[in-house]
């Protein structure tokens, strides 16, 4: 639960060793019995056992207390190469922390092409592999919305086709209408012409029998 000894830039001194962890205090407190350990791990030791680590001595949790600042100082001041892959930084440890949040999650520009990587994609970058899977990304992106732009347009050109069937339907009886009233008008027409041609011929009919 400490530090790797393998991320520090020099082989720490063995008094900045946890005996339980082996590996380099985090948040380190001391015994009643003057040992120091990691503060997680001698909580969890003592959750099972009664006994200091090292002597053998009976510790309780309220046996702990806090390393003096002093010690603290030294610990924290030690070295080491941020541990995350691609990144290679060193500060001090009590810097380690934060920064190992930052470099995980934070993405920085490439100095060529100047796309936003995670550290860890850095080593494996490159530029033109890099960009061109995104312009290919983005053509497939316009295929999809041309797909849809098509599909909409045939569904339009159906409904248009529709509407001409409709609009040719109506027009056809609207026509068929206008000839049937022709029809109509021209037979009552002929009728008219036939009653007057009857009347002419019966008044013919009278002037001569004068
Ligand atoms: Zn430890
Ligand atoms: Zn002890
Ligand atoms: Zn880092
Ligand atoms: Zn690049």
């Amino acid at each position: 639960m400490g530090y790797d000894v393998t991320w520090f830039v020099t082989e720490p001194p063995e008094q900045y060793k946890c005996a339980i962890c082996t590996d380099v205090f985090c948040d380190p407190v001391t015994t009643r019995c003057g040992h120091t350990y990691c503060r997680a791990c001698i909580t969890e030791w003592l959750s099972t056992t009664r006994q200091c680590p090292e002597c053998r001595d009976p510790i309780a949790a309220h046996d702990i207390s806090n390393v003096p600042v002093a010690f603290k100082q030294l610990v924290n001041a030690l070295q080491v190469t941020c541990p995350e892959e691609g990144c290679g930084d060193i500060m001090a440890l009590d810097a380690l922390d934060k920064h190992r949040e930052k470099c995980v999650t934070e993405k920085r520009p490439c100095p060529q092409c100047h796309s936003e990587l995670f550290k860890r994609e850095m080593a494996q970058h490159n530029c033109i592999q890099h960009l061109k899977a995104i312009i290919e990304e983005r053509n497939q992106h316009l295929k999809e919305v041309t797909a849809v732009k098509d599909k909409r347009i045939a569904g339009l050109e159906e409904e248009l086709r529709l509407e001409k069937i409709k609009a040719t339907e109506a027009r056809n009886q609207l026509m068929k209408s206008i000839h049937a009233a022709v029809e109509a008008e021209n037979q009552k027409t002929e009728v008219w012409k036939a009653d007057l041609k009857a009347e002419v011929q019966e008044g013919a009919g009278a002037v001569s029998e004068l």
